[in-house]
């Protein structure tokens, strides 16, 4: 490396474990922090070192802890943070304080979260680049939106300017409920994001959700590692991810992959970015971009063999995409083998609106295996699951060389798993995998919520 020699990570579980594991193997020391809450959280031995961090704070704020971080990171005499994804991962002000103590922040630059960290500018930029958004407009006041409700017809959503992870969002389907909607969604947004701001677009009916990879060093350089599909949410949150997508045309493929570079390159782009998207009736529609890791990044890295979260350690350090270095290769060069499913095992119950668990993991065995790979945080026996953070137990991915095989084989794991004294959304995973819907292509960002026989 140039300049990366030492690492801290501003952030927990399984995210803080992958970037450690990548630092690891590049000879780059690391640094964990963790909340007096964490204190036995396995990402905190997974470090070189590790420092608490927020203490007095709530939970939650302990990684939010700006100045704490940042002390701690000087005085590890750390080189360079990687944010992972939530948290700090998308606030300028923290990647300017990095910058200002001279620490790299590896991520894109202020300026760029400064577009994509606001969807409402983030849909002006693609308007500007000539990208096809769902129609939609900023609005200030309810008639701004009885306008936009007469011009595009019912249903319509209302949705945070700073919102992200499926939050801050409102279905309007007639006029009686617009005034109540509005100003839940504005306070709402307030109390979630800091800020009011909301805007409104038309809400699509059963879309596929399709968001596409990209990777941009410091001289230009920008590839796209084709898409994912995450359709299978619930409640507009991922809860399965595969790549690539069954169901896209090869031409529709090449125009969404398209439109995400030219967004992008038009923004000067640097490091790890995702480009979202709506699909309906073979017409794409730009909706966010993720200016950072994401949790479903494992897939991409499944079908590709491009570690990402390396390059992006790499292209932090200032190295060129294409060197032998990171060894990306030429767009034309890059190509896809196989399939990818990724599952997201939570620590919710779906028999009982997926309310998180808690307790002590008495038993604790993983699936393995030919193409799996597993990406866990806290998920191990005698791990304490506290209320204070998300969900997340662990990623499990499959990889094989048709969509039907890496279902299977993910059915396959999620049955060797046996997790005893906390409860799993696991047998919900194994119904999805089933379902004729899901293995058939035919699923769409309402299939969890319009399937009641998943919940069996
Ligand atoms: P977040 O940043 O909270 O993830 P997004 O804007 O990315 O929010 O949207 C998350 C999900 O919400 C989408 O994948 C989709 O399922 C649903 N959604 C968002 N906007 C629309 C829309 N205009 N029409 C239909 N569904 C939408």
């Amino acid at each position: 490396m140039n300049k990366i020699n030492k690492v801290l990570v501003a952030n927990r579980g399984e995210i803080a474990i992958r970037v450690f594991r990548a630092c690891t193997e590049l000879n780059i020391r690391t640094v964990a922090i963790y909340s007096r809450e964490d204190s036995s959280s396995y990402h905190r031995y997974k470090a070189d070192e590790a420092y608490l961090v927020g203490e007095g704070k709530k939970p939650i704020d302990a990684y939010l802890d700006i100045e704490g971080i940042i002390k701690i990171a000087k005085q590890s005499e750390v080189d360079a943070i990687h944010p992972g994804y939530g948290f700090l991962s998308e606030n300028i002000q923290f990647a300017k304080r990095c910058e200002e103590e001279g620490i790299i922040f590896i991520g894109p630059k202020p300026e760029q979260l400064e577009i994509f960290g606001d969807k409402v500018k983030a849909r002006m930029q693609a308007e500007r680049s000539k990208i096809p958004v769902v129609p939609g407009r900023s609005i200030q006041l309810e008639e701004d939106i009885r306008q936009f409700a007469s011009e595009v017809g019912y249903p319509i959503i209302i949705k945070a300017a700073l919102g992200g992870g499926g939050r801050g969002m409102r279905i309007v389907t007639n006029e009686s409920e617009l005034i109540e909607a509005f100003s839940r969604a504005k306070s709402e947004a307030k109390s979630a994001f800091g800020s009011d701001e909301v805007y409104v677009e038309k809400f699509l009916a059963n879309p596929k959700h399709i968001e596409v990879q990209i990777l941009a060093d410091n001289d230009g350089n920008l590839v796209h590692l084709y898409e994912r599909d995450c359709s299978v949410q619930r409640r507009h949150q991922k809860v399965v991810e595969i790549a690539p997508s069954v169901s896209l045309s090869e031409q529709l493929r090449k125009e969404i992959c398209d439109a995400a570079v030219k967004l992008m390159k038009d923004t000067n782009y640097v490091n790890a970015g995702t480009v979202e998207f709506l699909v309906a009736n073979d017409k794409f529609y730009f909706i966010e971009v993720n200016p950072r890791i994401q949790v479903e990044h494992t897939i991409t890295e499944l079908i590709t063999g491009i570690d990402i979260v390396q390059s992006q350690l790499f292209i932090a350090d200032g190295y060129d995409l294409h060197s032998d270095v990171i060894g990306i290769p030429k767009q034309e060069d890059i190509s896809t083998n196989g399939f990818a499913i990724q599952c997201r095992v939570t620590t919710e119950d779906p028999l009982n609106h997926f309310m998180p668990d808690t307790g002590k993991i008495n038993v604790y065995r993983s699936g393995g295996g030919f193409g799996v790979r597993l990406d866990a945080g806290n998920g191990f026996q005698g791990s304490v699951i506290s209320p204070y953070y998300d969900s997340l137990l662990v990623k499990v991915s499959t990889w094989a060389m048709t969509f039907e095989k890496a279902a299977a084989k993910m059915v396959r794991n999620l049955q060797e798993f046996r997790i005893r004294g906390i409860k799993t959304n696991i047998a919900f995973l194994e119904n999805v995998m089933l379902h004729p819907k899901f293995i058939n292509g035919e699923y769409d960002t309402s299939f969890i919520d319009t399937t009641p026989e998943l919940f069996v």
